[in-house]
């Protein structure tokens, strides 16, 4: 199962503690993240994360062309609520295409806790991602 992991700057702290506390379960997915959050996960983690773009610069829209494609199961993206972004709208077609495709989205921390614990209650269940379920 390949899960996304997005952090604005403002919440990059979040993620790494998030991915600190939630480390053995994150090492059971085929992790990608845009550019930055990939880079800071790995120094303070040490997991193995497939980097995208840097957000501002694509990154959000590799993911989503992933959804697309049906190769990403889950997104975790902690986003800054109060806080412009340049790239709001590859942010905005993020989210809808999270909801096209039915993919789990976690936008703040304690939904993160939730969908990352369906989505091992799914790999537990022997299923290949929440598409297997749906199809
Ligand atoms: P970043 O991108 O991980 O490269 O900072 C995240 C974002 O701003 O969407």
């Amino acid at each position: 199962m390949r899960l996304a992991l997005i952090a604005h700057d403002e919440k990059k702290p979040d993620i790494i503690e998030f991915a600190r506390n939630r480390r053995a379960e994150l090492e059971r997915f085929d992790l990608m993240a845009t550019g930055t959050t990939g880079k800071r996960l790995q120094e303070s983690t040490g997991l193995d994360i497939e980097r995208k773009q840097s957000g501002p610069f694509g990154g959000d829209m590799q993911i989503g062309a992933e959804i697309a494609d049906e190769t990403c199961d889950g997104v975790i993206f902690l986003r800054d609520p109060l806080t412009a972004q340049p790239h709001e709208p590859d942010i905005t077609a993020l989210l809808r295409i999270c909801d096209v495709h039915a993919i789990p989205l976690a936008t703040n921390l304690a939904s993160a806790d939730a969908v990352l614990d369906e989505l091992v209650r799914t790999l537990d269940a022997g299923a290949s991602g929440p598409r297997d379920s749906q199809d």
